[in-house]
C-alpha cells in the first residue's frame, strides 16, 4: 500500500528533464521540516491505494513518464512499487532529499535535493539541485564537483516565481559556470 496524497499529470519544470510530460505521484510524509518547504501537501490527507489502484489511476494519462515525490518518498521502501510501475513500461524518477536511496536502488532516474549543504551525497542519484535563496551560504557548495549535471533552483514561492531569488541564481550560475539553472518552469507558466 502506498501513502498518496495526489496524483496528477503536468509538464517536469526542473531539472534535466525539464518540460517532459509526466505523472506526479505525491507521497505522504517527510523527515525533515524544512522552513521554505513548497511541497506542503505531503503534509495533508492521503489515501492508501495499493499498486493496482494507482496504476488505474494514471494509465488513463498518455505519458509513460512517472515521477515520484513528495514530501520525502524514501521513507518507504518503493523499489517494489518502481518495478511493478516499469514491468507496465513506465519510466520512473523519484526526488529525494538524499534519506535512503536504497529504497529507490532501481530507479530510471533519481534527482537529489540536498538540505544539509555540509554533507553532500556523492553517489546514488542521476542529478543533483540546490535549492537556492539570497540569503543561503552557498560558499558551503561552491567547490562541490560532480560528473552529474549539478542544478541551482531558485527558492520559489509555492505557486509563482521569487523574482529576487531568480535573479541571484542566473548571477549564480553566471560567475560559476559548473551550475546549471533550473528555474521551475512550470512556476513560469503557470501550472501544477
Ligand atoms: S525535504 Fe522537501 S518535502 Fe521535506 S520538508 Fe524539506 S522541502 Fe519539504
Amino acid at each position: 500500500m502506498l501513502k498518496v496524497v495526489e496524483i496528477f499529470y503536468s509538464i517536469q519544470g526542473e531539472g534535466s528533464q525539464v518540460g517532459v510530460p509526466s505523472i506526479f505521484i505525491r507521497l505522504y510524509g517527510c523527515n525533515l521540516t524544512c522552513p521554505f518547504c513548497d511541497e506542503i501537501l505531503h503534509k495533508g490527507e492521503y489515501e492508501e491505494l495499493t499498486f493496482e489502484a494507482v496504476l488505474e489511476r494514471i494509465k488513463g494519462y498518455p505519458s509513460m513518464q512517472v515521477i515520484i515525490t513528495g514530501g520525502e518518498p524514501t521513507i518507504y521502501n518503493l523499489n517494489g512499487f518502481i518495478e511493478f510501475l516499469q514491468a507496465y513500461m513506465y519510466s520512473v524518477s523519484v526526488e529525494t532529499n538524499g534519506y535512503n536511496f536504497s529504497n529507490i536502488s532501481n530507479a530510471n532516474w533519481v534527482t537529489y535535493s540536498p538540505k544539509d549543504w555540509n554533507k553532500i551525497e556523492k553517489f546514488g542519484y542521476d542529478e543533483i539541485k540546490f535549492v537556492v535563496s539570497k540569503d543561503s551560504p552557498v560558499e558551503k557548495i561552491l567547490e562541490f564537483k560532480s560528473y552529474k549535471p549539478i542544478f541551482i533552483q531558485p527558492q520559489n514561492e509555492v505557486d509563482r516565481p521569487n523574482k529576487e531569488n531568480v535573479n541571484f541564481c542566473i548571477e549564480f550560475v553566471k560567475a560559476h559556470p559548473q551550475f546549471i539553472l533550473s528555474a521551475q518552469l512550470h512556476k513560469f507558466l503557470g501550472v501544477e
